[in-house]
């Protein structure tokens, strides 16, 4: 007996295979729809079922939820906030109307619940720090006005139809399977996190942190890195509150701890024993100095917490998985 029938769609990209690993431990039997456009054949479990399909598809959205789930979780958004700002109409395609169908394919089937990753860029330049859940939302760049308007999306049809949505709006998310299950190595990644460790690997000769200058305490800019495993429990949890509940809700998930790019580079040389090849390059548009996350209504809903709090400790993550998958490094 499973714990109830999931289906992941965006389950073989980075934080998709984490959730998937997480619910295949919680005894949910999952179902993964993925395009593969950057996900990775590699991030698969066996266990799992596999549908080769694309959000803009509805006919095959509509055929794999004919089987019946609990619970989608929808993780298959374009998420790379330069590209957005160049080819918007690409953007509001994949994630507006594929969201769309999405959300129709499930309506079709009486399939009830969902859990949306969304992100902190729907807030903009904070305001305060930690920002809240109650934090104005003002989207600087297409991408997170995508995430914003999806959830608005949700919300109507929360409000109209047999539909619970919980949106979960991800800061930073960082590290690996401390096990080292998860293949990774993102197709150019756009992060600082995988931008270090491409320098560290030897697939980029040099690193730029963008700006030294910020009113922080070393200058570079702080956020709030959260270790992808945390985040994935985050998703357990609350695909466990939609069936159970029936109620929608929007989350934070974030450490409430900020983390500069210069602490990031010092913990990747501490922990890979390696030095990091960086220069000082001008501020980044659109970049605040700081932004670190409350998640209390998440602890307090769903009884949430980040495991990982030391940056050391996430970095671990990612070294021990780039020496699995590249061998001798
Ligand atoms: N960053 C950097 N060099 C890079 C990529 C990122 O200095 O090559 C900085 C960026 O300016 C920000 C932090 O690292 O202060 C995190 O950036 P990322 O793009 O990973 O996430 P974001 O905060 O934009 O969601």
């Amino acid at each position: 007996m499973s714990e109830g029938k999931i289906l992941v769609i965006g389950g073989a990209g980075y934080i998709g295979s984490h959730v998937v690993k997480a619910l295949n431990e919680s005894l949910f039997a999952v179902t993964v729809y993925d395009n593969f456009s950057t996900g990775q054949e590699c991030n698969l479990f066996p266990d799992n079922k596999l549908v080769k399909g694309d959000i803009l598809d509805s006919a095959k959205l509509e055929q794999t939820m004919s089987e019946g789930f609990d619970a989608v979780i929808h993780l298959a958004a374009k998420k790379a906030v330069g590209e957005s700002m160049e080819k918007p109409d690409f953007y509001a395609k994949n994630n507006l109307i594929g969201s769309i169908n999405i959300f129709n394919a499930m309506l079709k089937n009486g399939v009830q619940n969902i859990v949306f990753s969304s992100s902190a860029a729907v807030y903009g330049t904070p305001q305060y720090i930690p920002v809240d859940e109650q934090h104005p939302t003002n989207p600087i760049n297409f991408y997170g006005f995508t995430k914003l308007e999806i959830e608005k999306v949700m919300n109507w049809y929360s409000e109209l139809k047999n539909f619970n949505y919980i949106a979960l709006r991800y800061f930073n998310a960082v590290g690996y399977a401390a096990d080292g299950s998860v293949c990774g190595m993102e197709k150019n990644p756009q992060n600082l996190q995988p931008i270090v460790m491409e320098n560290i690997t030897g697939k980029r000769e040099k690193i730029f942190v963008f700006g030294n200058d910020y009113e922080t305490p070393d200058g570079t800019c702080l956020r709030d890195y959260i270790h992808v495993e945390d985040l994935a429990s985050a998703h357990v949890l609350s695909v466990k509150h939609l069936m159970k509940n029936h109620s929608s809700h929007i989350f934070n998930l974030g450490t409430g701890k900020g983390t500069s790019v210069l602490e990031i580079i010092q913990s990747v040389e501490r922990v890979t024993g390696k030095k990091v090849n960086y220069e000082i390059a001008p501020r980044r548009a659109g970049d605040p100095a700081v932004l670190t996350a409350s998640s209390k209504s998440a602890e307090t809903v769903l009884g949430w917490k980040p495991e990982y709090t030391n940056i050391d400790d996430i970095i671990k993550t990612v070294w021990n998985m780039e020496l699995k998958n590249n061998g001798k490094l």
